[in-house]
């Protein structure tokens, strides 16, 4: 459904207006088209001293079109290092707006504007360290493009050398939470910790990651903290086909989040194979026929139903290397007025049916070494929700499920991560009464609602084969939104 607030507020009277009564501002957000450069602008990119990924970085981002300045202005840090050794820092710390001339010619006086700020904080050791965050980003807080992007890179604080470390390192999620709430104009910040015992995995993982964040496919991503590990990925032969050959399955295809989800994994290269109800066979049949893909209805929730859908995989791919786990239903009432078949029918499709499904594929060895399990949960799942015990409770399973299954699943080489998406467009947020949509969609750093669309590039970034390093985590495409945050 339409947001017709923000196509107000988009056009040049509603702009105006807004501004003179200081309301919501929701900004049209940067999304993806295939054949986009990676950003708006050149990336400037700073480092802590003793920083180990500002060498990489640059060698990845140079390789994939961007232009990387420096603080100075000056020559980037030299390139072609791995991730997992440690790199001296990419200049010196802190660069300011005088001395980086961003995307203005050098001399001209017009301040610098950058499509992102990246920097690599893994060198602060301890919380006096943290002055170079200010020093980098404060000269730097009005220069970056409308949807630009922040990217802090950290270590994980559990791989720490210290507790000072680890201190400090923690202390990062502080700053790129913030920025994402005051940047504004739809400038999105996350926080990625990179492994410090990478392997070859992990620079392919950190780079799609990268491409992820700095691209319009993170449009409606922001605040997010995203742990890169170790894990077999492998870079595609193509960045604007990063699935190409890969068997995907989709569940609950047939509308929604799922048909955007069957879309781009399409679009992407996929060979999708789209499950859902039998009485959802006429719409399942229309989104296969527009990607190309195979269609499967089956109810998830029926005795047989893994051991058909099993079959199914054996016999047509004899494998399949993602799975999504997206079909999901709501039966919303308050815990005293919930009848048993609510709380049942909820947990049985949201969470059940993926346990029951993972279990077969799992024991047939359906998927391979390198394979993706991605779950969609809620914030529900994170933050509550009044009227929704079941849902929450279903959702919040989820995110127990890729807790507990990531680690399990490592030494098998499958990743296993969930999203959790907020406010998102779609037939079962048009059922929510006026104000209480209103209220969804605005309280959030982004002002507005998400799309089908930015679901459905987020699981495609997890479901990518060069993402295989990034597992156990849970990202919430949800615009910021100020519940559970
Ligand atoms: P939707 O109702 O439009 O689509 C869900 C699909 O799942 C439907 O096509 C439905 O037929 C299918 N499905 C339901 N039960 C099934 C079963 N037993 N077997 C097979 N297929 C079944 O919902 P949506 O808004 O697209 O949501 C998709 C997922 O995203 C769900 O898991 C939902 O909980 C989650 N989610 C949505 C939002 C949102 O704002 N729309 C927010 C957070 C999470």
């Amino acid at each position: 459904m339409t947001d017709r607030y923000a196509s107000f507020v988009q056009s040049g009277a509603g702009r105006a207006l807004v501004k003179r009564l200081g309301l919501p501002d929701p900004p049209r957000l940067r999304r993806h088209t295939p054949g986009d450069p990676l950003l708006p602008g050149p990336v400037l990119l700073g480092a802590a001293t003793g920083g180990r990924l500002a060498g990489p970085v640059t060698a990845l981002l140079t390789a994939a079109g961007v232009d990387v300045r420096t603080g100075t202005g000056a020559t980037p840090p030299a390139a072609g290092h791995d991730v997992s050794v440690a790199d001296g820092p990419a200049g010196p710390a802190g660069g300011d707006e005088r001395a980086g001339n961003g995307g203005a010619p050098a001399g001209s006086g017009t301040p610098a504007r950058f499509g992102a700020l990246v920097y690599d904080a893994t060198g602060i050791t301890d919380s006096t360290g943290l002055r170079q965050l200010y020093d980098f980003f404060h000269p730097q807080a009005r220069s970056v493009l409308p949807s630009g992007r922040v990217i802090v890179l950290g270590t994980p604080p559990a791989g720490c050398g210290s507790p000072r470390e680890a201190t400090a390192q923690r202390a990062l999620e502080g700053l790129t939470r913030s920025i994402g709430k005051e940047f504004g104009r739809g400038v999105t910040a996350q926080l990625v910790y990179v492994t410090p015992d990478g392997d070859a995995g992990t620079a392919t993982s950190l780079e799609a990651t990268l491409r992820f964040l700095l691209s319009g496919r993170s449009a409606y991503v922001s605040g997010q903290v995203v742990r890169v590990g170790t894990g077999p990925a492998a870079a595609p032969a193509d960045w604007d086909r990063p699935l190409a050959g890969q068997v995907v399955l989709v569940t609950g295809a047939a509308r929604g989040i799922g048909a955007a989800v069957a879309r781009v994994l399409a679009r992407d290269g996929a060979q999708v194979v789209a499950l859902d109800v039998p009485a959802a066979g006429d719409a399942l049949a229309a989104v296969v026929n527009a990607i190309g893909g195979t269609a499967v209805q089956l109810d998830l929730t029926t005795a047989d139903a893994p051991t058909r859908l099993a079959d199914h995989l054996a016999d047509r791919h004899g494998r399949v290397d993602v799975v999504v786990h997206n079909a999901g239903i709501t039966r919303d009432r308050t815990l005293g007025r919930m009848d048993a078949d609510r709380w049942d029918a909820v947990l049985d499709v949201n969470l059940s049916s993926q346990e029951r499904i993972n279990d077969v594929l799992l024991e047939r060895g359906l998927i391979p070494q390198g394979g993706r399990l991605v779950a969609v949960s809620s914030i529900a799942g994170i933050a509550g929700n009044r009227g929704q015990t079941n849902y929450a409770t279903s959702k919040a399973g989820v995110i127990g499920l890729v807790d507990a299954l990531a680690p399990a699943l490592a030494g098998r080489g499958i990743s296993v991560n969930a999203v959790a998406p907020g406010f998102i467009e779609t037939r079962l947020t048009a059922r929510i009464p006026l104000v209480i949509r209103e209220a969804g969609r605005r309280m959030n750093s982004l002002a507005q609602g998400g799309l089908p669309v930015d679901v459905a590039e987020t699981i495609g970034w997890l479901a990518w084969p060069a993402s295989a390093a990034v597992s156990g985590n849970v990202v919430r495409v949800c615009g910021q939104s100020l519940l559970g945050a």
